[in-house]
Order: structure tokens, then sequence, then C-alpha cells
């Protein structure tokens, strides 16, 4: 053997020896590698993913604001539409609540709105929505306030007059829409029972002077004749001063009423309600009449069941059947007859006042109870009335919870009834 081949050998065996040794340290570095590249690997996919996620986070965050800003402006609007929507309502629902018909114009006058108080007021059947005022009431001056409303501002209030079968007033109170908005408004008023109230004070005023006028003339005609030297006339002087006195009676019943009338009004006369026995009141109340109707020679008879008794004011009870017996007596002829009788049906108490006297023409007889309204002024003033009698009668007998009524036939004699609860 050679040296070089004993080298060669010497190396290979080395080489041998060392091969596990190589052979474990190339699977090392092959597993090194390996895993380095691995860990390059996951390392860039971790970032990768990490840039994903990261992007994705992003744009979720970005997407949810914006739908919640979207979700807030929806919500933002619905709550804009609800408020509108809620206005609305309340505008409806006041109009509504209000008894006095409105409606509300644009600039050029045409009704865009109005309440269902309205058309029931101005009893329009048609479509109201878009008209002009002249259009649906044909009064000009309405239609010009409404105008100059619209066009200057100026407010006015205006009458109009409502005919068919329900004649009405309405009073129309027309104004600019403020706030500064174009176009008026309009509030129709029925003041139809106003003005006749109004009516009936002024004619009730003028009635009361009349009725006063008439004997402060005859006591100041007198008594001055009397002061001018006829005090000494003997033959004249008693008539004078006869007639002087009766008039001053007559001024101080009319006085009286009034003042009755008036108590009754302001319910300043209490009335105490109770059981009222019924035949002693309408004793007392004939006998206070005996001796007048003894001067006509007119019988007063009375008939009622004995215990009758109703819910009523003992004294106001007996004013109402003295004033209807005094009646009787008064328009009844001389030799006549008065009855005043009471009966009883069902829950109620019916007391009757009926004479053979002059009667009443039907016409007359929806008026009968109202203040001075006369059939005959001549003859009801000859006979001292004040032609306030049979209205303080029916203000005492409702202030009774009861009612009056009267019927009547010219040239036969009249029957008035008062319907009273039983008690
Ligand atoms: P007066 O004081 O004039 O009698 P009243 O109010 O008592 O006033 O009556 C009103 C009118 O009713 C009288 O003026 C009269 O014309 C009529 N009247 C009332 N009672 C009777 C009656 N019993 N018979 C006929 N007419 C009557």
């Amino acid at each position: 053997m050679t040296p070089g081949g004993t080298a060669k050998r010497g190396a290979l065996r080395a080489l041998a020896a060392a091969c596990p040794a190589l052979a474990a340290f190339g699977v090392t570095l092959a597993l090194t590698h390996l895993a380095t590249a691995l860990a390059a690997g996951l390392a860039a996919f971790g970032v990768a993913a990490l840039f994903v996620l990261l992007v994705e986070s992003q744009s979720t965050r970005a997407l949810e604001a914006a739908a919640a800003r979207a979700a807030e402006e929806e919500r933002r609007m619905l709550a804009g539409r609800d408020a509108v929507a809620h206005a609305e309502r309340v505008l409806a629902a006041a109009l509504e609540g209000i008894a006095d018909g409105v409606w509300i114009t644009d600039a050029s006058g045409a009704v865009v709105r109005h309440n269902a108080a309205l058309p029931r007021l101005l009893e329009l059947g048609q479509d109201i929505l878009g008209k002009r005022p002249l259009f649906l009431v044909r009064r000009g001056e309405l239609h010009e306030a409404v105008l100059r409303a619209c066009s200057q501002g100026v407010s006015s209030v205006v009458e109009v007059k409502v005919e068919g079968p329900r004649p009405r007033v309405l009073e129309v109170q027309v104004s600019a829409l403020g706030g500064g908005l174009p176009g008026s408004t309009a509030v129709f008023r029925d003041v139809t029972e106003l003005k006749r109230l109004e009516r009936v004070r002024q004619d009730f005023v003028a009635n009361v002077s009349h009725e006063l006028r008439t004997p402060i003339a005859a006591i100041l005609g007198y008594a001055e004749t009397l002061q001018s030297g006829a005090l000494a006339d003997a033959a004249h002087a008693p008539q004078m001063v006869d007639i002087i006195h009766r008039q001053s009676e007559r001024l101080s019943e009319l006085v009286t009423d009034l003042l009755e009338l008036s108590r009754l009004d302001a319910r300043e006369r209490p009335l105490t309600i109770g059981t009222v026995s019924l035949g002693e009141v309408v004793t007392r109340a004939t006998e206070a009449m005996q001796p007048r109707a003894a001067l006509k020679h007119i019988s007063v008879t009375q008939h009622l069941p004995v215990g009758l008794a109703a819910r009523a004011d003992a004294k106001a009870l007996e004013q109402v059947l003295v004033n209807l017996l005094d009646n009787a007596v008064k328009y009844t002829a001389d030799g006549g007859t008065v009855d005043l009788s009471a009966r009883q049906e069902d829950a109620r108490v019916e007391l009757s006042v009926r004479d053979s006297g002059v009667g009443i023409e039907a016409k007359h007889l929806p008026r009968l109870f109202e203040r001075f309204y006369r059939v005959d002024r001549g003859r009801s003033r000859d006979m001292g009335g004040t032609g306030l009698g049979l209205s303080i009668v029916r203000h005492l007998v409702s202030a009774m919870g009861g009612d009056v009524r009267v019927q009547s036939q010219l040239g036969v004699g009249s029957t008035f009834t008062v319907v009273l609860a039983a008690a």
C-alpha cells in the first residue's frame, strides 16, 4: 500500500466517521432553513392578515359610521315629519274644537282651510275649498274685508245675515293671518240670540218708560191744574185728587212688579221648595180674591181632592194663584164664573184657573207670557193691569221646577194651568 492510498483511506474513514455528524448538520441546516422559510412565510402571512384585518375593520367602522349617520338622518327626518304631522293634528283639533265657523284664505282670498262649524253656520252644502268669499257668502262687505286683510293687513268686523228656514245673524271678525304669512282668517260667530236679547232689552226699556210716562203725566197734569186754582173748584177737585190717587197706585204697582221681576231675574228671591198642602194655599188665594170678585158679582169656586200636596214654595205658589185669579176676575164680565181646581196626574199636580171671560184669540197665546204683552192695551190699563203679571207667574213657576200653559177661546173663556211635581 502506498502512503497516498493510506491517506485517501484515512480521509475516507474520517469522512465516513464525520458523515453522521455532517448528515445531522445538514438536516439541522435544512430544518433551520425550512423553519426560517416557514417563519418568514408565516410572518408574511401574518402581516398580510393583519393588514387585511386592519383594512377590514377600518372600512367596517366607516361603513358603520355612515350607516349610523344615515339612521340619524332618517330619525331626524321622521322626527321632523312627525313634528309636522303632530302640528297638523293639533291645528285640526283646535279648529274643530271652535264652535264658531273659521276659514283661512291664501293671499288671493281663496279659502284654503275651514272647520266643520263653518258650512253648518253658513248652510253651505257645496265644497268650500278654493272658493272666494263672494262666491260663498253673497256679501260685498265681507269680500272686501277679506281682500283688505290679505293686501293691507287691516282687520274688520262685518255683520252677515243668513237667510233661509232658520235666519241667522253672524258677526264675522276678519284679520290678516299674521306671523309674516300671506292670507287671512275669518271667524264667524252666531249672534242671533244675542241680537234678540238686545232687542228684548231695548223693548223692555222703551215699554217701562212708556208705562211710567202715562201715570206720571196724569199725576203732573192734575196736580198742576189743582195748583193753578182748581183746588177751589169744589165740583171737580175731588175727582182730580181721585185720579192722582189712582195713577199713584198704578205707578206703585208698576214699580213693585218691576222690582219683583228684577229680583227674580237676578235670583235674589230664594225659594224654599218643600211639601205644600194645596188645600191651604188654594183657600188663601181664593179668599184674597173674594172682595174684588164680589164687586163684579163673580162667583169664585174651588175644587180639589183632600190631602193633595205639591213640591213648591208656599208663598210663591200663592202669589201665582192670586195673579191668575186676579186676571180671571179682571177679564170676566159681571156675573161670570171663576173656578180654581187641582188634580194629580201621575207624579204631577195640575192647578187650573178657569174663567167664563172674554177669552183670547189663538194668535196671542204664544206671546202672552212676555213682559208688557197685552191683547188689548187699553182694556188692560183700564183694568189697572201692568202687563207684567203673567211674566212674573211664568218666572215663579219655572223657579219651582214647574210649567204654566194656557188654553182659551174668544168669547168663551180661558184656562191657565200650572203643573208642579207632586209631593
Ligand atoms: P195685565 O196686567 O195686563 O193683566 P198680564 O201679564 O197679567 O198683564 O196679562 C197679559 C195679557 O194677557 C193681559 O193684558 C190680557 O190681555 C191677557 N190675559 C191674561 N189673563 C187673561 C184672562 N184670564 N182672560 C183674558 N185675557 C187674559
